[in-house]
């Protein structure tokens, strides 16, 4: 039995592990000629870079596709758990070390924030129980399945639905928990790990926290890349062929699936016909539609849902080490409702914008010169909607360096020795991803679980879809998770 793979992102690379685990020849095409996607990794002059995700939980996921496969990870892939979360730095001059010690975390928060160190614990149980009883249910199995709503665990859900915050938005439930305004905002930050407003989505994705702090946030010894390349290493040593270059023109179907056209790298006129048994959908679900399916009904409802935050960012290699900086950094706005606001109703960036800073030659030395550091600086931005976004680029761009030099006090304009900038547009173009969307369609409402499509198809027979578009959502985890809903959806051959 043949499976074809349409894209070479982490969810189509897992899958393929998967079903190759479970018998079938497995195909990937890969209209870039790089695996991975948003985990993708580039090289500019003496710097490297991590083009996309630069926060590495649930290695369980990883690890979980080596056992199955019967390889031992440390052959392929190494990481470590951080000492230390996130520094978060605030314009008053208010610093924050946050570390993976929770106890410690908390005394910190105390000191520095004026928060009570219970109520900080108090909050962290609190997120592990909301994972506990809600990670069963809606991100190990398919919501589209009866069986997932008779289970156990379903039952479980059902009579703790009061404690799940499904009736608060998470700002609002931040707002009643703590005594400080720093410390909501803190918190209120984990709507942005799926790309929402904290405004706006339910105080349900307060499990978030719960993923950086009680299980842990973590580093691939090579890089977040190194999740992307040993995968393929493993793949590609099942006996999954990868196929760059190629891009999948048409999946051919009836009620069944048939095969893909796919485009001949060297005559973009014409096709290939392949035939495979099962198909699987890595590209975003709307495109999958739109330009592979265009004849088959379209389930309008879920295509047409808004889609989450995208990102601006700045690639910069910086000729100067600062060691009031770590891996993971955070500079806040002063208003970050104002920054929301900006985000999803004016659909631009706020011009005191909350700043990430990911330095990743902090623990990988070689990813810049001695002497030097690699910036990768992201900033929320909204979807593509046809913006300036060479006006909006620009003037943050500017704010950025502004708001780095007060903070750091030192003027970084001049450090900045290489530069490259990824924006939605470039993201929706290496991508495939509507809008330059980072996590598909948004969790902004309540029933925004509901409005992702299911991980197959309901009308052709024997095709799938993974990825950060589709059921369970966006992020690594997630991805790895649709992979392996799917997986556990296909007959062993
Ligand atoms: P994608 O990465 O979307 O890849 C899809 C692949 O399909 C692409 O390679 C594309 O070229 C290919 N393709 C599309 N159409 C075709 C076609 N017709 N034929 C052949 N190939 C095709 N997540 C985290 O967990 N932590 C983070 O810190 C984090 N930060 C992020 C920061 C940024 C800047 C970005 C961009 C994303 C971030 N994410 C983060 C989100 C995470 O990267 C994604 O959710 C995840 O990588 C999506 O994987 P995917 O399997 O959906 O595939």
């Amino acid at each position: 039995m043949r499976a074809g793979i349409i894209g070479a992102g982490i969810g189509g690379i897992a899958t393929a592990i998967r079903l190759r685990n479970k018998g079938y020849e497995v195909e990937v095409f890969e209209a870039n000629n790089y695996a991975g996607g948003k985990l993708s990794s580039f090289e500019q002059g003496a710097y490297r870079f991590d083009a996309g995700p630069s926060l590495f939980t649930m290695p369980q996921f990883v690890e979980e596709l080596f056992e199955l496969s019967g390889k031992p990870i440390s052959q392929y892939f190494e990481y470590i758990r951080l000492p230390e979360v996130c520094r978060y730095f605030w314009e008053d001059g208010t610093r924050l070390n946050v570390s993976a010690d929770t106890k410690e975390f908390a005394q910190e928060a105390e000191k520095q924030l004026g928060e009570p160190a219970g109520k900080i614990a108090k909050v962290l149980k609190d997120s592990a129980f909301k994972y506990e009883i809600l990670s069963g249910l809606f991100l190990e199995d398919s919501l589209h399945k009866l069986s997932t709503w008779t289970s156990a665990k379903a039952l479980r859900g059902y009579l703790n639905l009061h404690k799940l915050g499904i009736f608060n938005t998470m700002n609002a439930a931040n707002e009643q928990f703590f005594s400080t305004p720093k410390a909501v905002q803190m918190f209120n930050r984990y709507a942005t790990y799926n790309g929402s407003d904290p405004y706006q989505t339910p105080a349900t994705l307060n499990i978030i926290p719960h993923l950086e702090y009680n299980i842990g946030a973590f580093f691939p010894k090579n890089g977040m890349y190194g999740i992307t390349g040993s995968l393929v290493a493993l793949a590609q040593d099942l006996g999954v062929k990868f196929h760059f270059n190629s891009r999948v023109k048409e999946i051919v179907a009836d009620t069944k699936v048939k095969g893909l056209k796919i485009e001949k790298a060297d005559d973009k006129q014409s096709e290939d016909f392949r035939v495979f048994d099962i198909v699987v959908s890595n590209m975003d679900i709307t495109p999958t539609y739109r330009k592979l399916l265009p004849n088959a009904k379209h389930p309008e409802k879920l295509l047409s849902q808004p889609k989450s935050g995208s990102g601006l960012i700045f690639y910069w290699g910086i000729k100067k080490e600062f060691s009031e900086l770590g891996l993971h950094n955070i500079f806040f706005s002063d208003n970050y409702k104002a920054e929301f606001e900006h985000q999803f109703q004016k659909k631009t960036i706020y011009h005191d914008p909350t700043i990430y800073l990911n330095i990743t030659s902090k623990y990988k030395k070689d990813d810049a010169p001695a002497g030097s550091e690699n910036w990768f600086i992201l900033l929320n931005a909204p979807a593509n909607d046809g913006q300036d976004w060479d006006k909006i680029i620009a003037e943050a761009r500017q704010n950025v360096i502004a708001k780095l030099s007060r903070n750091l006090k030192t003027d970084i304009a001049p450090l900045i020795e290489s530069e490259s900038i990824l924006d939605p547009r470039s993201i929706e173009l290496r991508t495939s991803s509507v809008q330059g969307a980072l996590y598909g369609n948004s969790s902004n409402n309540k029933f925004a679980a509901f409005l992702r499509h299911a991980n197959f198809s309901s009308r052709i027979k024997n095709l799938y879809f993974v990825g950060g578009s589709v059921h369970p959502g966006g992020g690594i985890p997630l991805a790895l998770s649709s992979a392996k809903i799917v997986g556990g959806m296909v007959e062993e051959v």
